[in-house]
């Protein structure tokens, strides 16, 4: 039996979500809640390493509260840990799931990791070759292998990551165990998020994909992990190590647009107030003249109150969520898929009914859902349906962490707004602009990622063109 795990919209899905905590208490218990506020960031798998005399480990498929009893916790001692959540880009295998881990020679190795390595097949036919024996043959336990061997010869861990972080090409924001010792890293890029915190009581230090963990944890904020910087977490504080050349940054613009949590605040921007920032320049961009400024619920909301802010219309909530749908069928008949989007979402009649109105969403990836959506506002009374979207249309796939792989999939890959105002059946469609994205996040265009809008990326990745490319493929 298929099972659909999307959202109320057939938006991508993120690549994980991954925490690392030393304290002077045992850490299981805060590694749980902390990834279940990164839960929105991997809904297939969790699971926890911690580090007491020897490496313990429990994961499996399933939301944080499905794979761990209160009992756990104490099968799971020790000052220091880390954690996953996890969405598979790839094929999704129960085994898959992370922390992935090694007993080696130099010590047991976990490793948690939030991104993609562009050259994973590389690094595994290589290790391959050199006689190494896979379980999972996946990036992480490739990692493991090559840290392994790295701390084996040189006997230096902060130097060891350095060679092998020189060898990835990709995103990556790892959270690390070697016995005792945890580590986090971000790749010189920095297109994936993470940062750094301290238990308010003094007892720790904690890091993680977004500070939404920190919050629920206990713990302040204190900073962002700089691209290209691995930070050793100790009870007492953080010593930091540099990895990578310094390069230009390429965070992925999609955190703030869609991803992350409204609550989080990632590399000093606050995901809310960047979302109201770009429904407010949305306004300004495409005007219309409306009733009732509407958003698509949950990851609309920051948006639409920008619009709402920016163009003087009112905000209402006109569609209403059901919280309780996590899992759906894969419906047989468009007869049942419809039946399925109502049961997540439904219009409010008080508030569409002879309303011409605007509906704010953060992408549209196929545009089945939001064609869908028009069709529900039109059937509950509404005179007018006008959209607004918050990223620039999506044209492009991604091969940074986000489950966006297939050009195809795109309903802008090979349209016009026009065309694509004619599928949803919307009486307008507008996207913000790359510029007006880039000034609403309050960033410089070029520490951005922007390869699924723009089709230029930050790293090398076969048949794609390089981000500030100057001359064409084998042209000079
Ligand atoms: S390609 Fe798009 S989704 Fe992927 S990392 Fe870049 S901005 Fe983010």
């Amino acid at each position: 039996m298929n099972l659909d795990t999307s959202d109320i919209s057939d938006k991508p899905k993120e690549a994980c979500g991954v925490i690392a905590i030393v304290a002077d208490k045992d850490v299981s218990p805060y590694i749980y809640y902390g990834l279940r506020a990164l839960q929105h960031r991997g809904q297939e798998a969790s699971g926890i390493a911690t580090y007491k005399g020897e490496l313990k480990v429990k994961k499996g498929p399933g939301l944080v509260a499905d794979v761990f009893k209160s009992e756990d916790m104490e099968k799971l001692p020790g000052k220091v840990g880390i954690g996953h959540v996890y969405y598979s880009i790839k094929v999704s295998k129960p085994e898959n799931a992370q922390p992935q881990f090694l007993r080696t020679g130099v010590g047991d190795i976990a490793i948690a990791h939030n991104g993609i390595l562009v050259n994973s097949q590389q690094l595994v036919d290589k290790l391959k070759k050199a006689g190494k024996h896979f379980i999972h043959e996946s990036e992480e336990e490739a990692v493991i292998m090559m840290l392994a061997d790295e701390i084996r010869s040189i006997d230096d861990i902060p130097r060891a990551i350095k060679n092998v972080c020189k060898e990835l090409i990709g995103s990556y924001a790892f959270s690390l165990m070697i016995n005792d010792r945890a580590f986090v890293l971000r790749d010189p890029y920095g297109i994936r998020p993470l940062c750094l915190g301290k238990f308010k009581d003094g007892s720790g230090y904690v890091a993680a994909s977004e500070s939404v963990a920190l919050d629920i944890v206990g713990a302040d904020f204190v900073r962002d992990v700089m691209p290209g910087e691995a930070v050793e977490l100790t009870k007492d504080g953080f010593k930091s190590h540099n990895i990578g050349p310094a390069m230009s940054r390429a965070h992925c613009f999609f955190e703030w647009v869609y991803f992350a949590r409204a609550d989080s605040i990632i590399d000093k921007v606050s995901v809310y107030e960047a979302r109201k920032r770009i429904g407010w320049r949305l306004a300004k961009e495409s005007p219309v003249i409306a009733d009732v400024v509407m958003p698509i619920p949950d990851s609309g909301r920051g948006h639409a109150y920008g619009f709402s802010l920016g163009s003087g219309i009112k905000m209402n909530e006109g569609l209403m969520k059901n919280r309780y749908i996590h899992r759906t069928f894969i419906m047989p008949n468009q007869d049942a898929r419809d039946i399925s989007v109502r049961e997540k979402v439904n219009p409010v009649r008080a508030v569409v009914e002879g309303k011409r109105v605007v509906i704010v969403d953060d992408s549209i990836v196929r545009g089945t859902t939001m064609k869908r959506i028009v069709k529900m506002l039109r059937e509950g009374g509404a005179t007018e349906v006008h959209v607004r979207i918050g990223s620039p249309p999506l044209i492009a796939p991604c091969y940074l962490g986000i489950d966006m792989t297939d050009r195809d999939q795109f309903i802008a890959s090979d349209r016009s707004i026009e065309d694509i105002r004619e599928v949803i059946n919307s009486d307008s469609l507008a996207y913000i602009s790359v510029d007006g994205l880039v000034e609403a996040l309050n960033m410089e265009r070029d520490d951005l990622c922007l390869g699924c809008v723009s089709s230029e990326y930050p790293v090398n990745i076969p048949g794609e063109r390089r981000r500030f490319q100057k001359t064409l493929e084998g042209f000079v």
